[in-house]
């Protein structure tokens, strides 16, 4: 098993397989994706070869992210081969949602697990004017279709930003009175670009917290293995709720993922100073090298982010990356 040294493991992987977004996110990609390097992402058999590299070293769970990665037309063949994986019982994805009315039944066929969707408003103006796409109607009835066909496991990722979401968050509860997904409350990050912009928007999650307690939220127990989310159940909503509060004391405490770019680089966190290179391990079958080559990187995790001293690493945007 992946383990680091403060006993932290590992057993969850985070696969960007593109850095292109359609999207253009106040806090992402404010002027929408703009190319700065070849995009020469990860093929198919790229990310076969580091799938199974991972599973072999104790990952059970592959989440593929972007930038956003339904714009890939392998997307179904990627998933499919990531599931079939030996050693990997869970396949999720994150997505903003825009071909998921489309295309979640062959996500489905291909083997997804777990799905979650990205929105920051439920007014489709304030949707629009945050994504720069008025799609949310569409987006919604993307997710009634995935619990329609059966998927269990759906949340929704909803960005607290002062001016749009951070003041209200009635309509997010009224959403999961009857919907049974985990809406997850991200606090804004600072990246490397969003200095502005996270400076005047950023929202506690401790507030929401308070809130919710005082409401007759519970807390879910923690599994052993559960990363540094926190959840909320309520016995009067079919939906939960979730807190992720990176600027919390102790949030990296329970980091229990890796993350690969979409240009085969190993980040040991989401704002590492640098991501470093397997590609050269990924053009063989032999897994060897490339076992050794993540085992040995990992030696140099650190304890923490530096995200309270304002040092954002490499990390320009989340799309970069995948979050
Ligand atoms: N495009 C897909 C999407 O939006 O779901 C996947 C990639 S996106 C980078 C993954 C997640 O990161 C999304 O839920 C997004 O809202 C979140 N995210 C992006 N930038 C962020 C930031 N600066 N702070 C907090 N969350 C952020
Ligand atoms: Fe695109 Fe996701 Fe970033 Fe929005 S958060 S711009 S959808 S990568």
């Amino acid at each position: 098993m992946l383990t680091d040294n403060y006993g932290r493991r590992f057993y969850y992987l985070r696969l960007s397989i593109t850095d292109v977004c359609n999207f253009r996110c106040d806090y992402c990609l404010p002027d929408g994706y703009q190319c700065d390097h070849d995009r020469d992402f990860l093929s198919l058999a790229e990310i076969q070869r580091l799938a199974t590299a991972f599973a072999s070293l104790g990952t059970e769970k592959i989440r593929i992210t972007g930038g956003e990665p339904s714009l890939r037309k392998d997307l179904p063949q990627i998933l499919e081969s990531c599931k079939s994986t030996p050693g990997i019982k869970k396949l999720a994805i994150t997505t903003n949602g825009y071909k998921l009315n489309s295309q979640i039944q062959d996500w489905i066929d291909a083997g997804l697990d777990a799905l979650n969707v990205s929105i920051d408003s439920l007014d489709p103006r304030l949707f629009q004017s945050i994504t720069g796409h008025d799609k949310l109607q569409e987006i919604l009835s993307g997710i009634d279709k995935a619990l329609t066909l059966g998927l269990t496991q759906v949340k929704v990722n909803t960005v607290l930003m002062r001016q749009y979401n951070g003041a209200d968050i009635d309509t997010f509860l009224n959403f999961i009175k009857e919907t049974p997904v985990t809406l997850r409350f991200i606090e804004l990050m600072q990246t490397g670009d969003n200095h502005t912009f996270f400076t005047e928007q950023h929202v506690q999650g401790s507030r929401i917290k308070q809130q919710l307690i005082l409401a007759g939220w519970q807390p879910v127990i923690k599994e052993k293995s559960s990363g540094p989310a926190q959840e909320f159940y309520h016995p009067d909503y079919r939906g939960k709720i979730g807190l992720i509060m990176p600027y919390s004391k102790d949030f990296c405490a329970s980091c229990n993922r890796l993350r690969i770019s979409a240009l085969g680089k190993l980040h040991l966190c989401l704002f590492a100073d640098q991501g470093l290179s397997l590609r050269e391990h990924l053009q063989s079958d032999d897994q060897a090298p490339l076992i050794n080559a993540i085992s040995h990187l990992l030696t140099d995790k650190k304890a923490t982010h530096f995200l309270q001293q304002q040092l954002t690493g490499a990390t320009k945007n989340l799309a970069m990356l995948g979050g």
